[in-house]
């Protein structure tokens, strides 16, 4: 097993939206042969309408990094179970969402199978995802457009706003000073 750096994009939409984020981030901090590396401030951000129905909720979204030895498919349905434990309505996977988690990176692996796409197709295109990435890691440079992740942001055409949501909620999962770049491993 190899130790990669993997980065999961989270985001909510109906309910307690803060509480559904902190959760998930608190349940992905808790993960087996992984340790927490990373997790973005909070954004507040206008629902894209790209083929779904997400409805008319303002999304929460944010980006975790995670140190981990678990292999992509099984990471993939951990955050299956993940949304599940967290009430995502199954019958209706591109409604209102309690929680979406999706793989963005996993080092600088290139996954293309029916069920899993990695980089995520989007996350280019997204600046709801690229803002929180720049703040875990600007310089990271996607596997496959080799661009990095500020140089993505710098080029998006996604005019959707993005804030910074204002005040961020203090979480359970542990104190901001922890979450940014650990630096002593
Ligand atoms: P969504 O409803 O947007 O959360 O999409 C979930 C579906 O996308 C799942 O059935 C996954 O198999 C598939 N999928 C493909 N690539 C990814 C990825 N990088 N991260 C999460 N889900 C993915």
């Amino acid at each position: 097993m190899s130790r990669e750096t993997v980065f999961i994009g989270f985001g909510s939409n109906v309910g307690d939206r803060v509480d559904f984020c902190d959760r998930a981030v608190t349940l992905l901090s808790l993960l087996p042969h992984s340790q927490l590396a990373g997790v973005s401030l909070l954004y507040e951000t206008e629902p894209v309408n790209d083929g779904s129905n997400p409805g008319e909720g303002w999304f929460l979204n944010g980006v975790v990094q995670i140190e981990t030895d678990i292999a992509p498919k099984s990471l993939l349905s951990v955050l299956r179970e993940i949304e599940r434990s967290l009430g995502r309505d199954q019958d209706n996977r591109s409604g209102p969402r309690t929680i979406d988690l999706d793989i963005l990176f996993y080092g600088r692996r290139v996954i293309n199978e029916p069920d899993l796409v990695v980089p995520h197709p989007r996350l280019h295109q997204r600046r709801f995802v690229l803002m929180p990435l720049s703040e875990l890691d600007p310089l990271f440079v996607h596997p496959v457009r080799q661009r990095t992740v500020n140089q993505m942001l710098a080029e998006v055409d996604d005019r959707s706003e993005v804030r910074l949501l204002f005040p961020q909620p203090s979480t359970r999962y542990g104190s901001r000073p922890t979450c940014g770049p650990r630096l002593d491993s």
